[in-house]
This record gives C-alpha cells, sequence and structure tokens, in this order.
C-alpha cells in the first residue's frame, strides 16, 4: 500500500444563504467614482424616482416569496444605502421588516462607502434590522484612493471598518484590485489591501477587479492613455494569492469579479473581466496550497485524489492546470476522485 496523505481542503465552510438583491444605482453617492457605471455592472437604470420604484417593486416581489414560500438574505446594493436622501434606508429596513416573520427575509445587509459609516447612524440602521454592512473600501492605500476619487483616505477606511464591528454588525470588505496607481505587483499595494482587510476581521471580502466599463472618468483616462489596467494573467496571479491568504485566515472570498449581468460582458473596454475568472482563481490557489504542502514535508506525489467538488477547480477551466500539475508528476491520469472532504496524496 503507498503511504497515503490527507490534507484538508483549504477554503473556510461558507454558510451558502440565497441573497436576493436589490439594486439602488448611485441612490445615495455623493459623486461619481471613477471606474463606476452601475447601470451597467448591475443591469438596473438609475433615475429620478429609482427609490420609490425600487420600494414598490421590492414589496411585490416579498409579497411573491412569502406567497411561494421562499426565504432569502435581502442585500441592498449598488449606492451608498448609509447615505440614502431622507428616510428612505428607515423605509427599506422597515419593509424587510414586515415580511421577517415568518415571511421571507431571513437577513438584511447593505453596501456602503467608508465616509459615511457614522457610528450613530449605523446604530440607528442596526435597531431597524440592518444585520451586515458591506464596505466599499476598495483600497487602504492612500495614493490609490486619491487617484480613484474617492473621497476619503486610509484612516477613514479603517475607522469605518470598526464602526461597523463596533455597532455590533457583520463586516464585510470590498476590495477593487487594478485601481488607478495600484501596480500589478505581488509586493504592491493589493496584497497589503487583503492583508490589511483580513485584520479587520471581517465576516467576507468581495474582489472586484478594475474593468474600464463605458461612460467612465477610467475609460477617458485609458483611452488618453493614463490608465492601464491589469491584464487577465497579472489579475489571476495576485487573485490567486489574495484567496488563499484569505483562505488561511478563514475568511470567504464571497465574490470574485463582476458578476455577469445581461450587456456587461460586451461593453467592458478594457480590462481582466472572464466568465470563468473565479474558478480560474480558485485553481490558482488550490494548486499553490497543495504545492506547498506537498513541498515543505518533501512529498513526491504520486496520485492525487480529490474531492468531487474539486475536481473542475483542481483539473482548471478548460483543464488549463494540468501542466502546473504535470510538474509535479501528476498528469491527468493521476488524478481521481474519491468520496471524502479533502485531498489525499499518494506517496511514491
Ligand atoms: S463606486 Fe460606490 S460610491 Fe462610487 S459611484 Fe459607484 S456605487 Fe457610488
Amino acid at each position: 500500500m503507498p503511504a497515503l496523505h490527507y490534507i484538508p481542503h483549504p477554503a473556510p465552510v461558507r454558510d451558502r444563504k440565497k441573497i436576493f438583491p436589490v439594486f439602488l444605482p448611485y441612490a445615495g453617492c455623493p459623486t461619481r467614482c471613477v471606474y463606476c457605471a452601475q447601470p451597467l455592472a448591475t443591469g438596473r437604470a438609475a433615475g429620478r424616482d429609482l427609490l420609490p420604484r425600487a420600494w414598490a417593486a421590492l414589496r411585490r416581489d416579498l409579497e411573491q416569496a412569502a406567497a411561494e414560500g421562499r426565504s432569502f438574505e435581502l442585500g441592498f446594493y449598488g449606492g451608498t444605502f448609509t447615505a440614502l436622501p431622507g428616510d428612505w434606508a428607515a423605509r427599506f429596513l422597515g419593509l424587510a421588516a414586515e415580511f421577517r416573520s415568518p415571511g421571507p427575509v431571513t437577513g438584511v445587509r447593505c453596501s456602503t462607502r467608508p465616509d459615511a459609516a457614522d457610528p450613530g447612524l449605523l446604530g440607528r440602521l442596526r435597531d431597524l434590522g440592518l444585520e451586515m454592512v458591506e464596505l466599499g473600501v476598495q483600497s487602504f492605500h492612500a495614493a490609490c484612493l486619491a487617484e480613484s476619487n474617492r473621497g476619503y483616505g486610509p484612516d477613514a477606511a479603517l475607522a469605518a471598518c470598526a464602526a461597523v464591528r463596533d455597532a455590533g454588525l457583520g463586516l464585510g470588505v470590498q476590495l477593487l484590485p487594478g485601481l488607478p496607481g495600484m501596480a500589478p505587483d505581488p509586493d504592491g499595494p493589493f496584497l497589503r489591501d487583503v492583508a490589511l482587510a483580513l485584520d479587520q476581521t471581517p465576516a467576507c471580502l468581495r474582489l472586484y477587479p478594475c474593468v474600464v466599463l463605458p461612460g467612465t472618468e477610467l475609460a477617458r483616462r485609458w483611452a488618453a492613455g493614463a490608465y492601464v489596467p491589469w491584464t487577465a494573467a497579472q489579475a489571476m496571479d495576485l487573485l490567486g494569492r489574495a484567496l488563499l491568504a484569505c483562505w488561511k485566515a478563514g475568511v470567504p472570498v464571497i465574490r470574485l469579479g463582476l458578476a455577469p449581468q445581461d450587456g456587461l460582458a460586451e461593453n467592458i473596454l478594457a480590462g481582466p473581466w472572464h466568465p470563468a475568472l473565479g474558478q480560474r482563481v480558485r485553481s490558482r490557489a488550490l494548486f499553490t496550497y497543495l504545492y506547498e504542502k506537498l513541498e515543505t514535508r518533501n512529498m513526491r506525489p504520486r496520485r492525487l485524489l480529490t474531492p468531487r467538488s474539486a475536481l473542475s477547480d483542481v483539473l482548471g477551466h478548460r483543464h488549463e492546470m494540468l501542466a502546473a500539475w504535470a510538474t509535479l508528476g501528476l498528469d491527468q491520469a493521476r488524478i481521481r476522485v474519491w468520496e471524502e472532504a479533502g485531498f489525499g496524496v499518494e506517496l511514491h
């Protein structure tokens, strides 16, 4: 019998609860960030009567979900929820509360900007039923924030993370690798951003590599040669390292790359977008993780046994990882599925 070593899967176990997204494009945003094109990214139109329309549509959706016995967490995205004008944040939370028990709403989260995370306001919204805030930090790096006209600095981003935690809310952190001023370099700002984000003890991260969308300031800079986006190879390499760091910290990454909304892909002018970006990044992180395990123990693998659920990540998009496995002497015939949750490595 060849020696067999068991290696657990590195990804933290995720509570894969369904999130029902309510997109409120640009609502509450004080400025347009240089890269942002919410209607394209979310597939929802902005407009003057956006909030009453969205509120009425949400009521209809919740009534229908209640009738059908469905349940989900509500997520308010696409704008700056904590800075919605008037009492709209309270009105949306009030509507969610109406459908809480025994209705379809199991929880409520929102995204917002770090400079709209006043502790008193967060406490009031928590009392109205908000449970998690995903902060669009984008970067903790002063020059990247300044070049992206974000309007706040690293101190404000860190203070916002603390304010969310101190309010007793779950913290999510959204980062935007490839912002203007962010070199595609393992020693550059992005992996430091990831480390700083993990220091904030978030419940989850989202990583959205920066792409150039029409109508944005970034598109103008790109056309003038003043902004060069990361290549897909650069993004996948750095995102793979970032994902592995998150796995090691036990923090789930709940989104890698923009969701493929209708019409988004055709509209991307430049930048590292790929429909299978998440899988391609997971494949790289997984290979690095297993490679490090084998190297540090000086193991020469004869066969790799993989959980069925991880096989496509092991082989990679269109089997693109086979060349990497071959460097360990593992051709496809030596990669086998087994019915365990982690990996098995048979040694020579
Ligand atoms: S990135 Fe966020 S804060 Fe900036 S314009 Fe877009 S939705 Fe608003």
